[in-house]
């Protein structure tokens, strides 16, 4: 298994190429900035060549989706039965679930911009402000190793809070 890497799922069929290559550039971004490599079905469909039939292209993309870690599915995943087809076979093959849903809401919630603490990743050691803080169905996700579960608050001049200094809410 590719670790880190993450395959983008949505809407493809009967949808215009240039809305395509926004929507798929849009989501492979996200997947960017989650600290993780994307891995579009549109360069999938690229290395397979041209003039090949739907299912060809489908089964090209779940072979390399099978060694993604990730698999992030677009709002227009719904609407799309080869996205279905994929989170099946991501659930399948235990491919992490990401949405674009949840990210968007996560994004527009009004305290989003004016949290400014900074926090550290147990797990790679990165620091950073906790706006950067990705929340995936509620679980607080790295921005740089995408793991959960590992992150500390930090003082503002960037010292460690001790456990003492943890509130209960903060408390896990
Ligand atoms: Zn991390």
């Amino acid at each position: 298994m590719n670790s880190k890497t993450c395959f983008v799922s949505g809407l493809m069929k009967d949808v215009d190429e240039d809305m395509i290559r926004l929507t798929f550039g849009e989501g492979s971004k996200q997947v960017e900035s989650l600290g993780l490599i994307p891995i579009s079905p549109l360069n999938v469909a690229h290395a397979v060549g041209e003039n090949k039939t739907r299912e060809e292209y489908l089964a090209a993309g779940l072979i390399e989706l099978e060694q993604c870690e990730y698999i992030y599915m677009l709002r227009s995943w719904e609407r799309s039965e080869g996205a279905r087809l994929e989170l099946e076979y991501a659930r399948l093959k235990y491919v992490k679930v990401l949405w674009q849903s949840a990210l968007d809401q996560y994004k527009q919630k009004p305290e989003f911009r004016k949290q400014s603490r900074r926090v550290k990743c147990e797990q790679c050691n990165s620091v950073f402000d906790e706006s950067r803080i990705i929340y995936l169905n509620g679980v607080e996700h790295c921005p740089v190793c995408a793991h959960t579960d590992a992150l500390l608050q930090l003082h503002e001049d960037g010292s460690e809070y001790k456990e003492s200094e943890f509130t209960k809410k903060e408390a896990r």
